[in-house]
């Protein structure tokens, strides 16, 4: 087996763990490979040994992996960096899922362009769990704004939420996030009258914190470092 095989197996291994401990199908979770500064032949290596979905960050980096088609093989590619409104052109109707949707005004601009494109996007919107000034998002609290908002639009379908809390310190000192996050997006689900079925992602944990994550009810996980190794 190849590091990255390897690597792929452990963090599969470490999923099912997390979720069987919980009582949880590991089959309702989901692994993301975080692509960010791996090169297209990497990203071939990976979907190659098994990864379904893979997730990038940098507009650009999204666009000329598309262009290498170094994600042909997988099974969904998503946007999960910040993303300008200048830049919602080059991401529109490209992707399967974007999962960074932070604020209104980028919830608008995304509808408008995949109503332009006659399409609908799928979407998360992003909430800033730990309200952290350096971060965008969603509040807790202003994401049901963005809830309803999101329904109105018809260029966009809401398919949950996501987070990013801060860069863990200590072992389970994300769990807390991770449970709001949960208690949100179940929040979210019961509130919903139409399009209820929809909502089937909750995206959050990364390399350090995804089995945590997976324990307070996570349905994607994203992980780069945990695969790929540390980023040069
Ligand atoms: C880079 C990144 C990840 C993965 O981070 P690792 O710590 O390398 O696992 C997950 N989510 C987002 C939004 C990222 O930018």
């Amino acid at each position: 087996m190849s590091v990255l095989e390897e690597r792929l197996a452990a963090v599969n291994a470490a999923i099912a763990d997390a979720a069987r401990e919980v009582g949880r199908d590991p089959g309702e979770i989901t692994l993301e490979a975080a692509t960010k500064t791996q090169t297209a032949d990497t990203v071939r290596a990976a979907i190659q040994a098994g990864v379904a979905v893979c997730g990038e960050n940098r507009v650009q980096e999204l666009v000329q992996k598309l262009d290498a088609f170094a994600y042909d093989g997988a099974r969904e590619v998503h946007f999960i960096g910040h993303l300008q409104t200048n830049k919602v052109r080059q991401v529109v109707g490209r992707v399967d899922l974007i999962e960074s949707v932070d604020s209104l005004h980028l919830l608008q601009a995304v509808s408008d362009c995949a109503q332009r494109l006659g399409r609908v996007q799928d979407i998360l919107l992003e909430v800033n769990i730990a309200g952290e000034a350096s971060k965008s998002g969603f509040t807790p609290d202003g994401v049901f704004g963005g809830v309803e908002k999101a329904q109105e639009l018809p260029g966009v379908r809401l398919r949950g939420i996501m987070c990013i809390p801060p860069a863990a310190q200590d072992v389970g000192g994300n769990r807390k996030f991770f449970r709001k996050t949960y208690q949100i997006y179940v929040d979210i689900i019961s509130k919903m009258v139409d399009n209820r079925e929809d909502l089937s992602c909750l995206s959050m944990g990364m390399s350090r914190d995804f089995a945590d994550a997976v324990r307070e009810g996570a349905t994607l996980v994203r992980v780069g470092t945990g695969l790929f190794g540390p980023r040069g």
